[in-house]
């Protein structure tokens, strides 16, 4: 049962949908562990009331609010500040309300790094990197190896797309060169000179088609392999990728680090990480 009283304050998360998500399990389950009197519900918002839905949070006395798909980028004007990396990327996911005011920041950024570091722990200077998509996920990606010093080849469906990424990328001036190819232009060298391969786009997804068989095709043991999409066992990429010797691992690890990240800004108070961990199945 949860120990809802007069005092409990709110965090919320705003997308749609929002009933999939998980990040109530993780986040009451952090609460609970931490004994702290708040809780974390999921909030449904059209694209048509996201304004309105960030005055309510801030009018209602919320801690703050995850943010996502669709409107990491859409509620940009709507913050009176958006603090680090959320600038750069121009793509909040967590919003924290101080004195009525809502200050937007991007935790996925520190959600891949720590992720990252559980298929790579070596380092990625000069690394060859080959990233699948360049939406919210693939920016916050795409950031943190350019910062770890790698090349990114950036390849997207829509390659005008990709070219803006790399241009973005380019402008923070950190690893590279860098270039943009189109998702149906990936060939097999594109595949075979990658030391690291990172599927930020939305296939894999139950009902979002599968990433190229070429990708598939061409993964090797040498591979370090990481999968933004998560779904209830590892993906279907991750899973042939495993077959083949690579080390794979699925979005799992970046959600309860991104969570985390967000937990600590709303609270203060280090990340229960096992217990969300756990409260997942990981
Ligand atoms: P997004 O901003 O909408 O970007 C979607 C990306 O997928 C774009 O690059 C898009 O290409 C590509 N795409 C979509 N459908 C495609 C198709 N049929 N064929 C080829 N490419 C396709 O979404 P996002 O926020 O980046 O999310 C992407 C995925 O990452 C989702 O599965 C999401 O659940 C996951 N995610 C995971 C975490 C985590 O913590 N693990 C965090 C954030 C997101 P175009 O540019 O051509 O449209």
């Amino acid at each position: 049962m949860l120990d809802i009283s007069g005092t409990t304050r709110v965090v919320g998360i705003i997308g749609q949908p929002v009933s999939h998500s998980l990040s109530p399990v993780l986040l009451n389950a952090a609460f609970a562990a931490c004994g702290l009197d708040m809780t974390y519900v999921a909030l449904p918002v059209a694209p048509d009331g996201l304004g309105d839905a960030v005055r309510g949070i801030c009018a209602l006395g919320f801690v703050g609010a995850n943010v996502t798909i669709p409107h990491k980028t859409a509620v940009l004007p709507f913050l009176a500040a958006v603090e680090g990396d959320a600038g750069f990327l121009a793509a909040v996911n967590t919003i924290v309300v101080e004195a009525g005011q809502a200050r937007g920041f991007n935790t996925d950024v520190e959600g891949f790094r720590r992720a990252l570091r559980e298929v790579d722990s070596g380092s990625l200077a000069g690394a060859s990197a080959l990233l699948l998509g360049a939406g919210g996920a693939a920016r916050a990606v795409a950031l943190v190896l350019a910062r770890e010093g790698a090349r990114l080849t950036v390849a997207n469906r829509t390659l005008a797309a990709a070219e803006e990424l790399v241009v973005r990328i380019d402008r923070f001036g950190a690893g590279g060169p860098h270039r943009a190819l189109a998702l149906d232009g990936l060939a097999a060298e594109n595949v075979r000179a990658a030391d690291i391969i990172v599927n930020a786009t939305s296939l894999g997804m139950v009902g979002e088609g599968k990433v190229p068989a070429v990708l598939v095709d061409n993964v090797r043991q040498e591979h370090s392999v990481y999968d933004v999409v998560y779904a209830g066992q590892p993906t279907e990429f991750v899973a042939l990728a495993r077959e083949r010797g690579a080390r794979a691992i699925d979005g799992l690890s970046m959600l309860v680090w991104q969570a985390a990240a967000a937990f600590e800004l709303w609270t203060g108070v280090a990340a229960p990480v096992d217990v969300m961990r756990s409260a997942i199945g990981r």
